[in-house]
């Protein structure tokens, strides 16, 4: 290793990703990889480089390792995943931070999340800025912590914390950190100062030399019980996931073998983890969200502020929407018809409030201040000033233009106006108006305050300014915004569409709803689709399906069974009867619809037959994915990753799946066509395979590549 250099170990880059000082006798080592300072291989080979000169220069007695700029080594580069280390990985830093003679002091500003938070782990001390996070989120993303992190935490804090910190994956604040003995000191003025000090703390022995590795007061006598009962108590949240598995069992192994043994124990079950298909599915998703509020082409421009925002129609929708705006501190004015329809629907505003309030997740000052900042109005002009007003009033097209002809007379020229519809034609909505350039859709999901999904509609006449305002709103709202093109039923419900319709054929064929839905939830959807039907209601897409009907192919098979349920008043959990009978929310299979079933398909002349569970998921996934392959060559959607992001956020596909366009990479694309042909043969029409699909079995590309336009 070459020669200490005061003031900078050499980089070949310009500026060094890691900076070297002597402050007296300490040497400190300054992070310096904006934004978060993540554990690049520059990082790495600057630390390595620090630690080294530090241990050569005999007029150092201690390192510091501090993060400049805005927080200390946020984590490690999710881009290096899966992939071969480069070295010197961060096992070598923290091999070389475990041998090192000299004390090392992690000094945490910010955030130490993951190898950030391993790497400080790994030091003997630590101190943190009182407003500093901590955490191992490695498990949102299918991983665990692999640098150590069980074993140091079971160390540190007890097997008990070790467990919820490291498979729940969220942030904890220094100060619980400290309390839990996992933070040494709490800084009380200028970090760097009070880690220098407490540096000479170690160095004169005030601090006592010690070795975390060899620590066992934490994990003595522990009941061996205390897994199993945590594994027991978690099997349903972490049907079909590997990591927080694995994190139990390296964490149990914490408490049995050496430090070294367990990190190694650590390293096998990461590695599993890393080459899982549940990793790919989740990094996935990551980037896929980040991707999905882009637009791809060159359309963009500046969005406006959006300081204030109307909402128009207070039922449902409407009143979540205007919690969305109120919550993110943005005043709003809620306009209905009727004071007896505001009143309801501030009623239903109110009780939501104080439901989050009773359940502790929001404080009753920031309850009574979002409910401040909305207003109720039944005059028109109450909306002019709004910079965007969202309409949320009955699905029918006649309404809707009519709101708009009249939002036409009384916006402000700049204002974006916004349609909640399902189904509707943007366009024809925008087309009320003289300024269809400020038209936009935004499909929020039910309950619109809760759901982070938000389906961004741009129409073919929508102009930049108001997508670009659009999209730069659903990120004050924080949500998670997908463009999607204006065609019917947009991304999600067109998707919906296709698989439903494969599910009415199942039944008619022989399944029934509840072996429909179990194979879903076994699947990992948190609820199958007949209940979900239930639960949203079936008498509302029964209205809209008889006007559809009135256009419908008459060569394509149409499914009458929900058309029946309607008729027999059953419209789900509301009446207590759909395609199960309700006893409060629990749902019963109903003989009465398995007779109407049977006698549906005695009618069709189909002779029913025992479906195995595996061809009702290939089915319904393959329909999910081949409308999935027309939706992008279609361009209704910009990414197969956008639609995975819809149907993982609005729909409950299993985040570990990584969504239907995921689910067909992982299972093989080519595989998917086969069997999308196979059903073509056997089913007809509605299977003709998407020609993407074809042409990525056929060429071996990957979605979006296929769906490019040639150069
Ligand atoms: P809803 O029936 O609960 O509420 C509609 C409200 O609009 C009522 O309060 C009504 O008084 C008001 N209204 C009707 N005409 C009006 C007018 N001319 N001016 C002002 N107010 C008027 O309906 P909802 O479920 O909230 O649905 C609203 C819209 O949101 C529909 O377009 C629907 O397709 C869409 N949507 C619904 C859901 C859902 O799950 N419910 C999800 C996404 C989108």
């Amino acid at each position: 290793m070459s020669a200490p250099a005061e003031g900078g170990v050499p980089q070949a880059a310009q500026r060094p990703a890691v900076g070297y000082a002597l402050h007296g006798d300490i040497a400190v080592a300054t992070v310096d990889n904006p934004p978060v300072n993540a554990l690049s291989l520059a990082v790495r080979s600057g630390l390595m480089a620090a630690i080294g000169h530090a241990l050569a220069d005999p007029r150092v007695r201690a390192l510091v390792i501090i993060g400049g700029g805005a927080t200390f080594v946020a984590g490690a580069d999710i881009n290096d995943f899966g992939k071969p280390y480069d070295e010197p990985s961060l096992y070598a830093i923290i091999d070389a931070l475990m041998a090192s003679s000299k004390p090392v002091i992690a000094a945490i500003h910010g955030s130490a999340f993951g190898g950030g938070l391993e790497l400080a782990l790994a030091c003997q001390w630590r101190i943190a800025s009182p407003d500093a996070q901590i955490g191992q989120p490695e498990v949102k993303l299918g991983l665990m912590p692999g640098g150590g992190g069980t074993q140091w935490w079971t160390r540190l804090a007890g097997p008990e914390v070790a467990l919820a910190v490291t498979t729940g994956g969220h942030p904890v604040a220094a100060r619980q950190a400290h309390e839990w003995g996992v933070i040494d000191r709490i800084a009380s003025g200028p970090l760097l100062e009070d880690a220098l000090a407490m540096a000479q703390d170690v160095v004169s022995g005030t601090l006592p030399a010690r070795r975390l590795s060899e620590a066992t007061d934490k994990i003595r006598d522990v009941d061996p019980a205390l897994f199993d009962a945590f594994r027991e108590k978690n099997a349903r949240k972490w049907k079909g996931q590997l990591a927080p598995r694995k994190i139990v069992d390296c964490i149990e192994a914490a408490c049995r073998v050496s430090f070294a043994e367990g990190f190694r124990l650590e390293k096998e079950a990461f590695r599993e983890c890393e080459h899982s298909y549940q990793c790919r599915a989740l990094i996935h998703l990551f980037f896929a969200e980040r991707a999905a509020g882009k637009l791809r082409d060159a359309s963009r421009a500046t969005a406006a502020p959006v300081r204030t925002a109307g909402v128009i129609g207070a039922g449902t929708m409407g009143a979540g929407i205007a919690m969305s705006f109120a919550n993110a501190g943005i005043p709003v004015t809620l306009l209905d018809t009727s004071e007896e329809a505001l009143l309801r629907g501030m009623k239903t505003i109110t009780a939501n409030y104080a439901t989050s309030v009773s359940r502790g997740s929001l404080p009753q000052a920031k309850a009574d201040a979002a409910l401040q900042r909305i207003q109720t109005a039944t005059g028109w002009s109450a909306l002019a000033d709004a910079d965007l007003i969202v309409e949320a009033v009955f699905e029918d097209l006649a309404v809707k233009q009519d709101v708009f002809r009249r939002l036409d007379g009384i916006a402000k020229p700049d204002a974006v106006l916004a349609t909640n519809t399902s189904t509707l034609d943007v366009d024809a909505i925008a087309g009320a108006t003289t300024r269809p350039d400020r038209v936009v859709g935004l499909h929020f999901f039910s309950p619109a305050n809760v759901m982070r999904l938000l389906e961004v509609v741009r129409g073919p006449r929508t102009g930049a300014a108001a997508l670009t305002t659009a999209l730069g709103v659903a990120k004050t709202l924080r949500k998670i915004s997908v463009i999607a093109g204006n065609a019917y039923g947009f991304i999600g419900n067109r998707i919906l569409g296709a698989y439903g319709r494969e599910a009415d054929f199942l039944l008619e064929e022989g399944a029934t709803p509840a072996q429909i839905d179990r194979v879903l939830t076994d699947f990992g959807f948190p609820m199958g689709l007949f209940a979900m039907r239930d639960m949203a209601g079936l008498d509302v897409i029964w209205r809209i399906r008889r006007q559809e009907n009135l256009t419908r192919p008459a060569h394509l098979r149409y499914s009458p069974i929900a058309d029946r349920i309607c008729e027999m008043g059953r419209f789900g959990q509301k009446t207590g009867r759909g395609y199960y009978l309700y006893k409060g929310r629990e749902a019963i299979p109903d003989p009465e619809i398995e007779t109407l079933i049977a006698g549906v398909s005695a009618e069709l002349g189909i002779v029913r037959r025992d479906i195995p569970d595996t061809e009702i998921l290939d089915r319904l996934l393959c329909a999910m994915v081949n409308e999935g392959a027309r939706i992008l060559e279609e361009g209704v959607a910009q990414r197969a990753g956008d639609i995975d992001v819809v149907y993982v956020n609005g729909y409950g596909f299993p985040a570990s799946r990584g969504g239907p366009m995921q689910w067909a990479v992982e299972t093989g694309l080519a595989s998917v066509y086969q069997r999308v042909l196979a059903l073509h043969r056997q089913h007809g029409e509605y299977w003709t395979p998407s020609p993407l699909l074809a042409k990525t079995a056929a060429c071996g590309q990957d979605w979006d590549s296929a769906a490019a336009p040639a150069p």
